[in-house]
Formats: structure tokens, C-alpha cells, sequence
């Protein structure tokens, strides 16, 4: 801008100095002519004077190195005497302008080329005593010439004049362009100045205005977006169309075993998990892809979706879903399937067994009873594993359609007792229950079925003459179950294992007291249904006491 401000101003000073060079050039030279023509009449007067005294002798012995040309004419035009041709190759001279003047007026001047000294010529011509006419002329200098006889004087005026406009036009714009550069963009208003760059100023400052609100915005926005990824179990990452990292949420950094700050990194060098990179891969050429991966933290369903725009692939979102669970879950049922199947198939085939033999007619009279009594047990069993695996199926539902009461806790043991005691009985095992009304908001059967499995199996796995103590506790925040039994009791390892479904610390031992292996996995699930906790304190040989922590 600087250099084009000095051109600019530059180019007019030039301007300004050719035409003003001109214009004195052309006044100077008006002026010069004027006085020439004045002192040519003067002269001429002069000479009109001597010729008219002293006739031709007078020019003849005039010096021929005098600057104006001398011509006399005779009253019919004849060329008497010129000073600077022949007289006898020149024509008449009646017809010149200034010679006509004179004959009539007695003073004629005129301005013309002439052909005869191809010059322009300045003629005085007087009308003499005789007649005659002397002519004066001399020859008018061009501007140009003028200047050329001043070329000294009007190059130095040039050069000094140039420095001048030089030195000057390079000082003008730059002060021109000083305040423009030392305007403060940052704060357009702030600045004071020139008034034309008003208008602009309030633009900018209007714009930056609306800058700053879109950055708070985007900024806002940005926060938010990461403020939600942050908190995501599931893994996000966003890639641009180069497989660029623009966003990874800390859930996918982990998962992934990337640094958190791998933003602005190529996914695929950032990402050793070779599934993951195919995925992205693909999902980069433009196809969804979805695909479960096994990753440090367990087994992660990946789906890398392409993110079009007019048909192009801009980027990639690459979403990390946690199937662990759901795999173990699905694993488990098939386990409990194949449990239950294998659990069924024992009783089935015993009673198959003893029905056909009945059938053969292979078994004396006096063993019916006891292969039926047999066939019954084995029916019985059948029965209970069938009661137990839709107790469970239905807890492992949520229990949803079970109805929850307030209920005594007391009157719920009493009712297990009630029912256990001729086993108990047959057992050799005293029953005995202590403590007060509890009550309990619970689901009825469901505490009825954890009761009832509790004191089972206190009374299944206790020794002849043992006993079982059932005690209800009334606590300000919670009421207490603690079923306690003098029984062979359950060695450390095995403690946490027997709350698995169909774990049975003696398989032979459990199936003989009729046990199923789904007794505890009940428990456990309903207490976990009921909102309770439940502590399990055993050694073996001496007896068990679980207790139960219910919530008022
Ligand atoms: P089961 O139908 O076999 O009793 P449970 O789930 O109720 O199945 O119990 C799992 C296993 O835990 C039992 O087989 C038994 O070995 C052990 N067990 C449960 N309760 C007691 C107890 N009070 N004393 C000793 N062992 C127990």
C-alpha cells in the first residue's frame, strides 16, 4: 500500500512539475517575444532614421554580424538591400503583410515562417520619407529552443525538483499508511483516525462481535459434547476421512489402551487392535461394519459407521459397546441348561430303570414296595428340580410379577419351622426359634422360599441329635434372620462357590438329602431382589450360621 501511495503521489508531482515546467516555459516565452518585438521597433526606428540621413551607404557599412536581418524595399516592392540574401533571386516584397501595413499605415509587423531562411521570422517594417520601406526581422525562438538554450538551468530545477517530490511523497505515505498500520484490530472502535475507515472499523468490530459468540458457542457446544462422551460407558471415537483421531472419549482411550491425548493422530498407528483397525478400515471405504472384539477389558461389540455428506465419506464413528456380560449371561444359560438337562436325566433314567424291570416281571413281590418307594423318591426329585429351576428362571426375571407386602419375619420362620419339622424329626435334628415380630416390606413367597432353603439345608447337612436355631431380630434400620446350625459346616474354598447354581460341596451327599444345587442360587437371588445382604460364617465340623441383613 506504502509503495503504491509514494506512485501515486510520485506521478502527480511529476505531473504537476512537466506542466508547470511548460506553462513558465511557454509565459517565458511570451514574454521574451514581446520584448523583442519592442526592441525591434526600437531598432527599426533607429535604422529608418540612419537610412533616411545616410541611404544604402549607411546598411552597406552596417557590421554583418548583427543578429536581425535588414531588407529594403523599394516603394514598387523591389529588394534594395537585404543583410542576409541576394538581393537579385528575391521577389517583390509588396505582398508581405508588414510591408502592406506599412505602406498604409507607415508601421506594419507581422509573425511568419519564411521560406527563404526556413525559419519563423518576427518582421517590423516603416514606411520611410521616400516611400521606401526598411524592414527589420529576426528570427523567434521555439519554446524548445528556449528550453535547449536552458538545459542547464532547467535540469538542475529537474533534479532538485524530483529529490524534492522523491523525498517527499515517500515521507507522505508513509504517514499516510502509519496510522492504518497501527490500528488496533483487537478493539476496532478503540481506534481513532481517519473517518473514512469508520465505517469499516464498526463492520469489523460487528463482525468480531459475532466471532467471539459463534467461538463461545462452538465452545459451549464442544464442552457438552465432551461432558456426555466423558461420562459414557460405551467408547466413541470420532475420525476424519484420513483415519485422523478428532475425538476419543476416555472410556474408548481405555478400552483401546490409547493415550487420552492421541487427538489429531492416525487411528490406525494410534490402535494396535487389529480387528478394530479392519473395522475402521473398511468402514472408511464406506461400509457399516459391526463385529465383536475381544479387547483387554472383556468382549466389546465394535461398529464403525461411515458419516456421509453428498455421497462422500467425511468421516467415521466408532462405537464400542461392552457384551461381556450379555456373553456371560448367555453362556450361563447355556450352562444351566445343559445342567438342568443333565440333573434330569439321573432321576429319569432311575425311574425308566425300575419301571421296566417292574414291568419284565424281573422283581419279586415282596421289592415292589421298595422300587416304588424308589420310583417315588426319584419322581419327587424330579419334581423339586423342575420347582427350583422356575423359581429361578422367574427371579432371573426380575421377579416383575411377584407382589410385595409388608410381612412379619417371625411368622414367616415360624411357618419353615413348621414345615421342616418332620424331616427335622426324621433327621435326629432339633428346630428351635428364637426372637420377635420383625416386619419387612418383602415378597411374600420369595421370603418363604429363602427361609425355607435356609433351614433345609441347616437341617440336610447337620449331624444326628444336632440342632438349628432360627433367630429374628428387630433392629432400628434393619431386622435380622440368622439361621445357625450345628452341621458339618462348609470349608473356606468352598464358601463363596456354593451360591453357584448346582454346586454341591458332596454331589452323593446333597442328592441323598435331596438336595437339587439350586437351593442357595434361590437365596442369593432373592436377596438380592428383597435389597437384603446376607453373611455366610461356616467351619467345617462345627456348623454354619448364615445371616441376613434385611432393610426396614
Ligand atoms: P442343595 O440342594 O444341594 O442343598 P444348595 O444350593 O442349597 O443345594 O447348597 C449348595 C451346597 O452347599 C450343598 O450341596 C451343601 O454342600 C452346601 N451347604 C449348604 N448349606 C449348608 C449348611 N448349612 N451346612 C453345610 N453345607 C451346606
Amino acid at each position: 500500500m506504502t509503495t503504491r501511495i509514494f506512485r501515486c503521489i510520485f506521478l502527480v508531482a511529476l505531473m504537476v512539475l512537466a506542466s508547470s515546467l511548460i506553462f513558465v516555459m511557454w509565459v517565458v516565452h511570451s514574454r521574451f517575444m514581446q520584448s523583442e518585438l519592442a526592441q525591434l521597433k526600437v531598432e527599426a526606428s533607429l535604422a529608418s532614421q540612419a537610412v533616411t540621413n545616410e541611404g544604402l551607404p549607411y546598411l552597406e557599412g552596417l557590421d554583418n554580424t548583427i543578429d536581425c536581418r535588414i531588407t529594403w524595399i523599394s516603394a514598387d516592392g523591389t529588394v534594395l538591400y537585404d543583410n542576409r540574401s541576394d538581393t537579385v533571386e528575391m521577389e517583390n516584397h509588396l505582398q508581405r503583410e508588414e510591408v502592406r501595413q506599412a505602406l498604409e499605415e507607415g508601421y506594419g509587423q507581422s509573425t511568419r515562417y519564411s521560406g527563404t531562411l526556413m525559419a519563423r521570422y518576427i518582421y517590423v517594417a516603416k514606411l520611410l520619407p521616400d516611400g521606401s520601406i526598411l524592414r527589420l526581422s529576426t528570427s523567434q525562438g521555439s519554446v524548445l529552443g528556449l528550453m535547449l538554450g536552458m538545459w542547464d538551468s532547467i535540469l538542475l530545477v529537474i533534479i532538485a525538483v524530483l529529490a524534492l517530490s522523491y523525498w517527499l511523497s515517500r515521507r507522505l505515505s508513509r504517514e499516510v499508511v502509519k496510522p492504518l498500520n497501527e490500528l488496533n484490530l483487537e478493539m476496532p472502535l478503540a481506534n481513532e483516525g481517519y473517518e473514512e475507515i469508520q465505517p469499516l472499523l464498526r463492520q469489523l468490530e460487528s463482525q468480531q462481535r459475532q466471532l467471539r459468540a459463534q467461538s463461545t458457542e462452538l465452545k459451549q457446544k464442544q464442552k457438552e459434547f465432551n461432558t456426555v462422551t466423558r461420562s459414557l460407558s460405551e467408547g466413541l471415537v470420532l475420525l476424519n476421512n484420513s483415519g485422523t483421531i478428532l475425538s476419543i472419549n476416555p472410556s474408548a482411550a481405555k478400552l483401546l489402551e490409547v493415550t487420552p491425548n492421541c487427538l489429531g493422530a492416525d487411528f490406525s498407528v494410534a490402535n494396535r487392535n487389529p480387528s478394530v483397525a479392519a473395522l475402521v478400515e473398511q468402514a472408511l471405504r464406506g461400509e457399516k461394519q459391526e463385529q465383536t472384539v475381544s479387547l483387554s477389558a472383556g468382549q466389546y461389540l465394535a461398529a464403525a459407521s461411515p458419516v456421509r455428506s453428498e455421497g462422500q465419506v467425511f468421516g467415521v464413528v466408532l462405537l464400542l459397546f461392552d457384551v461381556t456380560q450379555k456373553q456371560q449371561a448367555e453362556q450361563l444359560r447355556r450352562e444351566f441348561t445343559a445342567n438342568v438337562s443333565h440333573e434330569l436325566k439321573t432321576p429319569l433314567h432311575a425311574i425308566s430303570g425300575y419301571a421296566e424291570l417292574m414291568k419284565s416281571g424281573l422283581v419279586p413281590q415282596s421289592d415292589m414296595v421298595t422300587f416304588s418307594e424308589k420310583i417315588y423318591q426319584e419322581s419327587q426329585r424330579m419334581v423339586q428340580l423342575v420347582s427350583d429351576t422356575l423359581r429361578l428362571s422367574r427371579l432371573d426375571e426380575g421377579a416383575a410379577d411377584m407382589q410385595w407386602d409388608t410381612v412379619d419375619l417371625y411368622d414367616a420362620a415360624k411357618q419353615a419351622v413348621h414345615e421342616l419339622t418332620a424331616p427335622a424329626e426324621l433327621a435326629g435334628v432339633t428346630i428351635h426359634l428364637e426372637g420377635s415380630s420383625a416386619y419387612i416390606r418383602a415378597i411374600p413367597q420369595l421370603l418363604s422360599a429363602i427361609l425355607f432353603n435356609l433351614a433345609d439345608n441347616a437341617v440336610k447337612y447337620n449331624k444326628p441329635g444336632g440342632s438349628v436355631t432360627i433367630r429374628i431380630e428387630d433392629r432400628a434400620s434393619e431386622a435380622l434372620l440368622t439361621v445357625s446350625d450345628t452341621g458339618i459346616g462348609i470349608a473356606p474354598e468352598n464358601q463363596q462357590r456354593v451360591f453357584e447354581r448346582f454346586y454341591r460341596v458332596d454331589k452323593s451327599h446333597s442328592k441323598a438329602v435331596g438336595g437339587t444345587g439350586l437351593g442357595l442360587s434361590i437365596v442369593k437371588h432373592g436377596i438380592q431382589i428383597l435389597g437384603a445382604r446376607l453373611d455366610l460364617d461356616s467351619e467345617v465340623g462345627k456348623g454354619t450360621t448364615i445371616t441376613v441383613h434385611f432393610p426396614k
